[in-house]
């Protein structure tokens, strides 16, 4: 290090000043977003290769991880009958072969050329006489080099142009050199209270280990680290919430609560009581609430968010309920209009299709605070920023069906003026370690069982020779009264499409199984004029059929509807299904739900299993979860924090709770982290979450 220079200076040496790296392979580490010395210190092996394991092919055994050097004999690429691809590469050793697959991943095909030597590493499993690897991880080898033997190995993400034992190198060189410049942000009582790695040596293990054991050390250290930061932040906001903000306290009296209980279309059920307790005691406080409301489809979510929204308007305040799509938003608009027809509040929907001239009528009257209740999307609430709903009031925000927004789409409505009370509801429950941080700054209630008077829903899941019997069943049960839903396959990404392949299966339908009967179609490509024209004649009882995408509006609820047709079952989640059975569990009769599919995993053989097992939405999400694996979906990536380099919130559930607990109590002790000891922490804290979640930046 140069005299002159700070070891942070000497962290930001440019890549291209680096020796072994230079101007000339820069720009392959530019592309990989490492500009730094410091960017290469953090860019963590992606996996790791066990070379202590290097095995002949006599001596393999079945699922044990195991390396094998041979020659690549045979590329096979062609394309399979799911629309996926296969890529199988036969390579031989001595007299031996072995078979390695790649699942819909064409793009490796120019990576194994014949007579090339290549090192596999994986798990094989014997089918028939020969074994084979699905997904392995290889390295391909030059005539002479030897297999890196005795090691654990670094495997890092490239880029077109250089290999892994160039990337290794470049690394290496890196690490030897820099690693020991890095700053602890840790302070020294927490390190050792918690048995972590000092920074520098947790980097040179973690790229390059002297063993397995100090490798899981060095990644506990980086994986507590990631997710304490991620804590502190998190708890950080909500105490910033709670302190800084007020809110317009709305307390419930006998009066009150005698007055909303009599424009309720029926009594609570004890559940409901509860949860609604909770979010009173909430909003009669001065700061604003934040509440998570989890109920199972069909628990009966809306009307506790009525209750809450009457209390608002009770108060003289504005209630604004924001729904996944228009055609929910609508519904619940009507729903509202129609129990609450009696009483004297004043109900508006706003969506982002509404002709600019109503629009901007209903804008007004909002803002002139004519009107009590506002229902619209999601969208809407995201791109309001205090601009597009004009409140005059807001008292109160009520989110529907929220399971892929986070903390962030919150923050948009939170600068719309005042500080209104929040509650959020969803139905896709989630694991108590997601929630603390997709909703890390809330307070979670959750509505237990259904209401009364439900009955059972029976679930089936078919292969096509039941299809004759399934339809008979279902003319039988529309000829009764009842109506029913037909979800069309899933397609992905295109509305066109989609629209195409409901358009289809409404006229193969209509001119076959149920001809004569009274169908009506809902998709993507319809405008919310349509689509609304449809669902309220299907509420209606007009149409005794809704042939629908498998998006079919989350929410939707017509007690009536009791027959639930799914296609392509194996190719929907869990949380989906449950979903879609969920529209035919609401009312007095008995649900019918039934799913045909040929399921051709083993995953979604038991992915199916657990749908017609269980009815019971906590349960399948615990199994949905586990069934996936750690690190599937549950990245932050979708709920708009950055993502996580190590930490897996499902595997690293231990550490988690841990750093929530370390996180509170650092907070507790110093409530803006303002001391001298948690200086770096606080630093990296604002670096990483501050934009995003309002902390501030670093000053
Ligand atoms: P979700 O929680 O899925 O949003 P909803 O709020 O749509 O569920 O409620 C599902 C159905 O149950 C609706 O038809 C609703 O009218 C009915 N419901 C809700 N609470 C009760 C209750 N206490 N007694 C009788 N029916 C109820
Ligand atoms: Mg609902």
């Amino acid at each position: 290090m140069d005299a002159r220079q700070t070891p942070s200076q000497f962290l930001a040496t440019p890549v291209e000043e680096i020796r072994g790296i230079g101007p000339a392979r820069a720009p392959y580490l530019h592309r990989l977003e490492l500009r730094t010395a410091r960017d290469v210190l953090f860019c963590f092996p992606r996996s790791y290769q066990d070379m202590s394991e290097l095995r002949e092919v006599s001596q393999l055994e079945e699922g044990v991880m195991a390396s094998v050097v041979g020659v690549v004999e045979e590329v096979d690429f062609r394309p399979l009958r799911n629309g996926r691809t296969l890529l199988a590469v036969l390579v031989r050793q001595g007299t031996q072969y072995i078979r390695c697959m790649w699942f819909s991943q064409g793009f490796l095909r120019d990576k194994y050329k014949p007579g090339r030597r290549v090192l596999v590493s994986g798990a094989p499993k014997l089918q028939g006489l020969r074994w084979e690897f699905t997904h392995p991880r290889t390295q391909m080898l030059a005539d002479d080099e030897d297999a890196p033997t005795g090691r654990i190995l670094p495997v890092y993400s490239l880029t077109d142009g250089i290999t892994q034992t160039q990337m290794r190198r470049m690394v290496q060189n890196v690490v030897e050199k820099y690693s020991e410049y890095l700053e602890e942000v840790f302070p020294d009582e927490l390190r050792k209270a918690h048995d972590l790695l000092p920074i520098s040596e947790a980097t040179l293990e973690v790229h390059f280990p002297t063993s397995k054991e100090r490798l899981e050390g060095a990644r506990r250290r980086f994986i507590y680290q990631e997710l304490l930061v991620l804590q502190l932040a998190l708890c950080w906001r909500k105490s910033r919430l709670e302190t800084n903000c007020t809110a317009v306290p709305m307390p419930i009296d006998a009066r009150i609560d005698a007055r909303i209980t009599r424009l309720l279309p029926f009594a609570l059920t004890e559940s409901q009581r509860q949860v609604i307790n909770e979010i009173t005691a909430d909003m009669g406080r001065d700061r604003p609430m934040n509440r998570l409301l989890q109920g199972d489809v069909g628990s009966g979510k809306t009307v506790v968010a009525m209750f809450a929204m009457l209390l608002t308007v009770a108060h003289g305040r504005q209630a604004a309920l924001m729904a996944p799509t228009e055609v929910l938003a609508r519904q619940h608009a009507r729903t509202l209009a129609d129990r609450l027809a009696a009483s004297r509040v004043r109900i508006a929907c706003v969506t982002g299709s509404m002709p600019t001239g109503e629009r901007k009528q209903t804008l007004a009257k909002i803002q002139q605070g004519e009107i009590d209740i506002v229902v619209g999307t999601h969208a809407i609430a995201a791109s309001a920023g205090g601009s597009d709903l004009p409140f005059a009031k807001l008292g109160l925000v009520v989110i529907d069906e929220q399971h892929k927004f986070g903390v962030r789409q919150r923050a948009a409505l939170k600068g719309a003026g005042e500080n209104p009370h929040y509650l959020v509801m969803t139905a896709t429950p989630i694991p108590r370690t997601i929630s603390l941080t997709l909703f890390g700054d809330l307070e979670v209630s959750t509505l237990t069982g259904t209401p009364p008077g439900r009955q059972k829903v029976n679930t089936y899941c078919v292969g096509d020779e039941r299809r004759e019997g399934w339809w008979n069943f279902f003319r039988k049960r529309l000829a009764e009264g009842r109506q029913g839903y037909v979800i069309a396959p899933l397609v992905e990404q295109s509305e066109h499409i989609e629209a195409q392949s409901v358009t289809t299966l409404y006229e193969k339908l209509s001119e076959g199984e149920l001809q004569g009967i009274r169908c009506g179609m809902l998709h993507g490509k319809m405008s919310s004029t349509e689509k609304d024209e449809i669902l309220t004649r299907f509420e209606a009882g007009k149409l005794q059929v809704l042939i629908a995408t498998p998006v079919i509006e989350v929410g939707i609820d017509v007690p009536n509807a009791t027959l639930m047709t799914i296609e392509d079952g194996e190719r929907f989640g869990l949380a989906q299904l449950h979903q879609l059975r969920g529209r035919v569990t609401r009312g007095q009769h008995p649900g019918f739900c039934c799913v045909f599919a040929q399921p051709s995993t083993e995953e979604s053989q038991q992915r199916l299993a657990a749908f017609t097992q269980s009815t019971d939405g906590f349960e399948l999400a615990e199994i949905d979860f586990r069934l996936r694996g750690p690190g599937d979906l549950l990245g932050t990536k979708q709920h708009g924090l950055p993502p996580l380099r190590m930490a897996d919130l499902v595997r690293d559930r231990e550490i988690l709770l841990k750093a929530r607990v370390d996180a509170q109590q650092m907070l507790l002790e110093s409530p803006e982290l303002a001391t001298q000891e948690l200086a770096k922490l606080r630093r990296m804290v604002l670096v990483r979450y501050g934009k995003t979640l309002d902390l501030g930046s670093v000053g």
